[in-house]
């Protein structure tokens, strides 16, 4: 087990872009590790290399009993269908708010290996994939809230017991437009 710590929401490398992976090297494969293993045992549906303090477009995934990870992601959406329903992160825990997504995501990238692979899915997983990537673009599901839902979400955030007010979050109003259309 190389179980690591969960950067909490208020981290600045949270907010930081993250670079595409060049080197499909033994040093990729061991942060797949840690990043699935770091999710295993916070029971969660997906984590971002970010969320582990690492700046690498890397995601794990386990929805549904499939699990797997996605290197340098990119998104395309094959139809408008939207959903909406709960969604929580591990780097902001115990916050669970409704979050719109849209439904269906056929995401592209590559395996550890670098060779390429296809994610397509819908609901849940389609979800953990917008979620995921949001992450490597400094993207929170928060940014994601309309204002009345985002104030929930604060609400819920401070009376939270990891929260720091010594070390205030920040809430992106206006995130990266996504040339895909994702909206938020
Ligand atoms: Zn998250």
């Amino acid at each position: 087990m190389t179980v690591q710590p969960v950067r909490l929401f208020g981290d600045p490398v949270l907010r930081t872009p993250a670079e595409p992976v060049v080197d499909f090297d033994r040093e990729l494969r061991t942060l797949v590790t840690d990043l699935t293993d770091t999710l295993r045992e916070q029971q969660g549906s997906g984590l971002a290399a970010p969320q582990l303090g690492v700046g690498l477009r890397v995601f794990v995934f386990d929805v549904d009993e499939v699990v797997g990870h996605l290197v340098n992601p990119v998104l395309h959406y094959p139809d408008e269908e939207e959903q909406d329903g709960p969604e929580g992160c591990l780097s902001i825990p115990g916050v669970y708010v409704d979050t719109k997504r849209r439904m269906n995501v056929v995401a592209k990238g590559f395996n550890q290996y670098g060779d390429p692979v296809r994610l397509v899915g819908s609901g849940q997983i389609a979800r953990c994939a917008q979620h995921e990537t949001d992450h490597l673009d400094g993207v929170l599901f928060l940014d994601r809230l309309d204002p009345e839902r985002r104030k929930q979400a604060m609400r819920l955030i401070r009376q939270a017991e990891w929260y720091d007010p010594e070390r205030p979050p920040t809430i992106k109003i206006s995130p990266h437009p996504s040339p895909l259309g994702l909206g938020g």
